[in-house]
């Protein structure tokens, strides 16, 4: 995709349809890919913490997640078409996920709405195989970063709130070839 900069961080051009298309095409081909949907308020910690908004320049794929940014795209002339959100980029993928018999790891959340989301996943999402799923309250990084690798997820979403979830993927994606998603409070969301 084209980008188009805003506060030194590069969005992606382009919209939810061929931004899907695009993951799923990475996925099946398991590519090693790092998605951030930025808010306004991830532009302005990434302004003033450095080390964040390097990890955004490392990310594969920003997507404008709020108008704010839209809107911010348009004034300075560079228009963006459409908002792509986390969550829904999300359940777009559990949807794909499901029909092709994907491998997800779940990571974030409380353990209870966790189990909630398993739950639900389980009954929306039949034929998605949850490869592993972990609370984000854990103190040691690394043995939870065994657990997905040995999981053997194609897709890991990791919600554990930005920036945490960001520096989190950043550190670790390149022990394993995946999809790594930050999808922020989606697990709240989904959970009801
Ligand atoms: N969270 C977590 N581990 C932490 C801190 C937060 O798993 O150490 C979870 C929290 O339970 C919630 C999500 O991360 O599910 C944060 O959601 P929030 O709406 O604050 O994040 P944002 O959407 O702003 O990134």
């Amino acid at each position: 995709f084209d980008t188009v900069s805003i506060l030194n961080v590069s969005f992606i051009n382009t919209t939810n349809a061929a931004f899907i298309q695009q993951l799923q095409q990475d996925v099946t081909a398991h590519r090693n890919r790092f998605v951030v949907t930025a808010n306004p308020e991830i532009l302005m910690y990434a302004r003033e913490h450095p080390d964040y908004q390097r990890v955004l320049q490392r990310a594969d794929y920003v997507t404008p997640d709020g108008i704010g940014v839209i809107q911010g795209a348009q004034i300075l002339g560079t228009p963006l078409p459409e908002r792509i959100t986390g969550y829904d980029t999300l359940l777009k993928l559990l949807e794909w996920g499901s029909l092709t018999h994907q491998r997800i790891f779940l990571l974030g959340a409380k353990p209870a709405v966790l189990k909630t989301v398993v739950n639900k996943i389980k009954h929306d999402y039949p034929g998605v195989v949850l490869a592993g799923a972990r609370d984000g309250y854990f103190q040691d990084e690394a043995a939870v970063v065994t657990e997905i690798t040995a999981a053997k997820p194609d897709m890991v979403f990791v919600a554990t709130g930005f920036p945490k979830q960001e520096f989190f993927i950043a550190k670790y994606r390149e022990r394993y070839a995946a999809l790594w998603m930050g999808v922020g409070g989606s697990f709240d969301v989904l959970a009801g």
